[in-house]
């Protein structure tokens, strides 16, 4: 059965660990990164931004698709359906669909406006006891089409939406979405000290987890990040074992054409990938 985040992100901030939101795409992703979780004892967050549930055929086929895969497989770990970086409308779709959280990113809106909009989703998300993660300072780079220019949240705005009582607030401290650039200047540890002084025990989101070293990761955790957001990475290895399989012309021998053949090394080597995020993350064993 989908949870709310709430429960395990409370337990992760006062645990100082941090649980993975890992975004799917697809059958494979979704089942790939339910049975590590439950292999290494783990809650996890699924991540469906508007973009791949579209892909995916809309919400309430990712719904159908995450709950008969719990029951199927017989995972027990506490695992969240969450929309990652929703408009509004965005939202209240994912909510009706069956969504156990949703991410509302009002950082592009002027801040009296994020308040108003993420305050309207609090009342609906406290009354369902769904998680809501808001959003502050636009966080860099592109996903599916939402481009943020990198923004470092001030942290009197972060108090400001953590106030309005949301689950999980996400800032914008230097992080970026996709690959990082040779010359990125790295997180804003200040920012983030800052933050989690004035939010208290809200737990932090680090979007873009992608290509940020371990000791900036760590760091991170120990100033309050308790979800990190992986997608990029996934992709990357996915792609990189599909192609390996490809060159090395497995497809062409025998009924390697199978695409429950073809798509084995990507499922296994997204498998590693999240092993080694949520070794990482200190999130083993935390069922
Ligand atoms: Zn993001």
């Amino acid at each position: 059965m989908l949870v709310s985040a709430k429960e395990m992100l409370n337990k992760a901030k006062a645990g100082k660990y941090a649980v993975g939101q890992f975004n799917i795409n697809n059958l494979e992703w979704t089942k790939a990164i339910l049975l590590t979780a439950q292999e290494l004892n783990s809650p996890v967050i699924l991540g469906v931004s508007e973009g791949a549930g579209k892909y995916m055929c809309g919400y309430k086929t990712v719904v159908g698709m995450v709950n008969g895969m719990i029951e199927e497989l017989g995972i027990t770990v506490p695992v969240a359906l969450h929309l990652d970086h929703g408009s509004y409308e965005g939202a209240k779709k994912c909510i009706e669909a069956g969504f156990s959280s949703v991410m509302f990113d009002g950082s592009h809106y002027p801040i009296e406006e994020n308040v108003a909009k993420t305050k309207e989703l609090v009342e609906t998300c406290n009354k369902l006891g769904l998680s809501l993660e808001a959003e502050v300072g636009a966080i860099g780079g592109e996903e599916d089409g939402v481009i943020g220019g990198g923004e470092v949240a001030d942290p009197k705005e972060c108090k400001m939406i953590a106030d309005l009582g949301v689950t999980m607030l996400a800032a914008g401290i230097g992080n970026i979405h996709g690959k990082y650039p040779e010359n990125w200047a790295g997180l804003s540890f200040d920012t983030l000290a800052d933050i989690s002084a004035l939010t208290g025990d809200m737990p932090l989101v680090l979007h873009g987890g992608t290509g940020i070293p371990a000791d900036m990761i760590k760091k991170a955790i120990s100033l309050g990040v308790s979800k990190i957001n992986v997608n990029t990475e996934c992709q990357l290895s996915f792609a990189a074992a599909t192609r390996k399989y490809v060159e090395e012309g497995k497809d062409l021998q025998g009924k390697g054409f199978d695409p429950r053949k073809l798509l084995a090394p990507g499922f296994e080597a997204i498998k590693e990938t999240v092993k080694e995020k949520m070794e990482l993350f200190g999130s083993i064993g935390k069922a």
